[in-house]
């Protein structure tokens, strides 16, 4: 398989565009509009709208299954510390997870296989706003998106420092972890600090509360299951002579399976409503579920794996990773629909920043082998018979 010179130049050229004009999730005015215009140059039929700033780009080529490919869009509110000609021109705003990648490797994907036409079958390309925390997977699919294109299977990537460039890694079961987030309120009542007997000291009880949370993974879950629990935040109190009346406490919870997801929030529960009452306050818990794990499909796991295999040869993949305790979105797709997330290694000789750092830039040798695994897949699950 070939891909064209003329248009990895091209990809790479888009690709700096995105990440010199960034925007944040639900606002991908331009980037959607240059998304949008680039697909109908390529003579695929566009669907505007979906969540507000999604595109889809149907490429209909005969008789077949039909499979859709996902991008995410959006930057992060980051000011870009790097320095270099295609630095972002947007105050406060940077491409820090190489979305601007995806979105470039999509587009030449659509390209490619709107010349190639070595599939029997229909392929969606989804470009998605918003995956940095705002849900626009879920935004897309409550919009309609598997009703107005139904699909057999969805595929989606993202680029990971930490593994050599080109390398495609790919797990048949857990890639991310879910993503909770909770606010615990302590109320108790406020009183002199030379006298606390006064009063009932929501700090103290937050310290407990604090230290108690940590028992549920070390004490409550099997040491088999995996679990993050991190409190992150904590405030109370405005001066140094005074109890506080109230001290809040946040934080983020990070899980592999649906059923320790379960446990892990029951258990936050009962610790509010029962460790603070011993100090004689009250304790209140609101709790939002994020994002759910990112779930492979077995076999379409295992179709990742092929197309990789001969796109990038099988030395450069590997198979049944240790997932990420960090979160996606694409996981709601996956809820939705059949499907795979892999990742694609960005590390050259040098590796370069973490994602979310204000140096990161995506390594655009990465676009060329991205495409051939895109092509691979399509054209080995929409076969020409
Ligand atoms: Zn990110
Ligand atoms: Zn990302």
């Amino acid at each position: 398989m070939s891909i064209s010179k003329a248009l990895i130049d091209e990809a790479i050229q888009w690709r700096r565009d995105f990440h010199a004009r960034p925007e944040l999730g639900y606002h991908e005015q331009q980037t959607s509009e240059r998304v949008a215009q680039l697909l109908e140059r390529f003579g695929i039929d566009v669907n505007r709208g979906l969540a507000g700033t999604g595109v889809v780009g149907t490429l209909r080529n005969g008789q077949g299954p039909t499979i859709g490919i996902r991008a995410d869009m959006d930057a992060l509110p980051i000011q870009e510390l790097g320095q270099c000609a295609h630095t972002s021109t947007h105050q406060g705003c940077m491409h820090a997870c190489g979305h601007d990648g995806h979105t470039a490797i999509l587009l030449a994907t659509a390209r490619h296989l709107s010349e190639t036409r070595r599939f029997s079958g229909t392929v969606h390309f989804v470009f998605q706003p918003a995956e940095e925390g705002l849900a626009g997977a879920r935004k897309m699919i409550e919009d309609g998106l598997f009703e107005q294109f139904p699909m057999d299977a969805i595929y989606g990537l993202h680029n990971w420092p930490g593994v050599p460039a080109g390398h495609v890694v790919i797990n048949p079961g857990p890639m991310m972890a879910s993503l909770d987030t909770f606010e615990i309120t302590l109320t108790g009542k406020g009183c002199h600090a030379a006298m606390p007997d006064k009063g009932a000291d929501p700090i103290i009880a937050a310290a407990q509360l604090i230290l108690a949370l940590q028992t549920i993974v070390s004490r409550r879950l099997s040491p088999l299951d995996s679990a993050v629990i991190s409190v992150t935040q904590i405030n109370a109190g405005e001066a140094i002579n005074v109890i506080p009346e109230t001290a809040s406490i946040k934080g983020t919870v990070r899980c592999l399976q649906p059923q320790v997801r379960d446990t892990v929030e029951q258990l936050i529960r009962q610790f509010v409503e029962q460790l603070p009452a011993v100090f004689g306050i009250g304790g209140e818990l609101v709790y939002h579920a994020g994002y759910p794990v990112t779930q492979n499909h077995r076999e379409a796991a295992a179709a990742v794996r092929r197309a990789a295999v001969t796109a990038v040869g099988e030395s450069r993949v590997q198979w049944g990773c240790s997932p990420s305790m960090a979160s996606e979105d694409f996981a709601f797709m996956l809820q939705a629909c059949p499907g795979a997330y892999l990742w694609i290694g960005v590390d050259g000789e040098h590796p370069g920043a973490a994602l979310h750092n204000p140096y990161y830039d995506f390594n655009d040798r990465v676009i060329e082998p991205a495409i051939a695994v895109w092509t691979q897949l399509v054209e080995q699950s929409l076969p020409v018979t």
